[in-house]
């Protein structure tokens, strides 16, 4: 496996700015990697640099990308699902809202500094037609289609461009449809290709029968997206080693486009590799992401290496994507001031929100929990989660980090104590977007869509 060049010491001003790769592994788990799993590619940039381990995204890609692109929570750039007008896409189910015109892009600082941008990516959210992407000078998006993302990196790579660069990655092969790989046969030789690969009939022919039913009943999914559909020990572990399968896959694929990088003559840039959310496996009787701020979902992966950051460095400060922003911007000598860097030394002691909206597709087609959003305030070691109709669950993240026992019951006096916290403004960003036929053909083959 490739080694990322350490650089180690002090942080000078480069003469040159440096090149900065960023890599989202779309729905790859925190606790699906390095010592959890063998991913030797990200490991060994976490080596060379720093991971923090309490790191959090939203619950999806649309928020969570645009966080990463803006440095803005969700309810501040507006990228979250809604119930009214937004991207409603002609008889369709996602309504989501768009990013804010007026949030200014991480590609946009970029450019403005000089910089070559690209962005590549197999999430068909990231189509420039949805506005995420928005300052980017080039931006190709091949859904679901991680080889062809690949060959693109290379591209962008090989090509003649003296101005610094700034890449944007994203690699799909942890999201459903999850495909036996390589990994996933060592995992678990028995596992047959040809039942897996339809996202809507996830896992139905191989996990019904551990459910008790036939992979004919039209509502599975749907039981199983209400919680109540029980799926045998065996074939929970038939669904992780799959996971586990994509998650070892896609760092595979980090390595190619590690080694690409390196072998362009852009060893001495900045790297960093994240997540923009994780996924429910199962956990509490829920499979897939989107719509709640459990850790399964909203932990996510986050190494940084590079000038200017320190070598084998472990952060256990909980951070958010969003601040990756601020960090990219500080490495590359943009701008000064705090960014998630400024967390390797001190303890946070400001709050953390998170916020899940609620969908109004699942909501009527699902109902149950998926008839409400969700609020998330984490601090001094407590998480509160509130539901806009339902009451609140609290958690001790210190004797349950995966927040499994709620305590609110027993301790109301730190419920009302972390609600005073609770500070979202939220701005309604303004304007539709309208998508073209192929687009709304691209989102209904990844499932976004039906
Ligand atoms: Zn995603």
């Amino acid at each position: 496996m490739l080694l990322l060049m350490a650089c180690a010491g002090e942080p000078e001003p480069p003469a040159r700015k440096p090149d900065i790769l960023v890599v989202v592994l779309d729905t790859v788990r925190a606790d699906h990697v390095m010592a959890d799993l063998p991913t030797p590619q990200l490991q060994a940039v976490a080596d060379a640099g720093v991971v923090f381990t309490s790191a959090s995204s939203s619950s999806w890609t649309w928020p969570s990308h645009a966080s990463l692109f803006t440095g803005q929570a969700p309810w501040e750039h507006g990228a979250h699902f809604t119930e009214g007008d937004g991207l409603t896409v002609a008889g369709g189910w996602i309504q989501v809202s768009p990013m804010r015109r007026d949030a200014v892009t991480l590609a946009e600082r970029f450019s403005a500094e000089g910089y070559r941008t690209a962005a590549v990516g197999a999430n068909a959210l990231l189509d420039p037609d949805l506005g995420l992407t928005r300052g980017f000078e080039q931006v190709a998006v091949y859904p679901n289609h991680d080889v062809r993302v690949l060959q693109e990196v290379d591209a962008v790579l090989a090509a003649e461009d003296d101005r610094p660069l700034l890449l944007f990655v994203n690699l799909y092969a942890a999201h459903a449809p999850w495909e036996i790989r390589d990994a996933t046969q060592a995992l678990q030789p028995r596992l047959d290709a040809a039942t897996w690969l339809d996202p809507w009939k996830l896992n139905r022919a191989a996990i019904a029968p551990h459910a008790g039913r036939t992979q004919d009943e039209p509502d599975m999914v749907e039981r199983w997206l209400q919680g109540d559909l029980e799926i045998d020990a065996e074939g929970w572990e038939l669904i992780n080693q799959l996971y586990n399968g994509e998650v070892m896959h896609v760092d595979r694929e980090l390595n190619h486009v590690l080694t690409s990088w390196n072998t362009s003559g852009r060893s001495s840039g900045v790297v960093a590799v994240t997540s923009d959310h994780g996924e429910l496996l199962g956990e509490r009787g829920m499979v897939l992401h989107c719509r709640s701020l459990y850790p399964e979902l909203t932990h996510v992966p986050l190494v940084l290496a590079g000038p200017g950051v320190p070598t084998g460095q472990t952060v256990q400060t909980p951070v958010q994507l969003r601040e990756l922003y601020g960090a990219l911007l500080q490495l590359a000598g943009i701008e000064d001031g705090s960014s998630l860097l400024g967390t390797l030394d001190t303890p946070r002691t400001d709050p953390l929100l998170d916020k899940a909206w609620k969908d109004g597709t699942w909501a009527t087609r699902i109902g149950g929990r998926y008839t409400q959003g969700y609020e998330m305030v984490r601090h001094e070691g407590w998480a509160l989660i509130s539901g806009t109709t339902s009451g609140h669950e609290l958690y001790d993240l210190e004797t349950d980090p995966g927040m499994t026992m709620d305590l609110s019951e027993a301790h109301p006096d730190r419920v009302d104590a972390l609600r005073q916290h609770a500070d979202f403004v939220e701005e309604r960003p303004t304007g539709l977007l309208e998508v073209d036929d192929a687009t709304q053909e691209r989102l209904r083959a990844m499932g976004y869509i039906q």
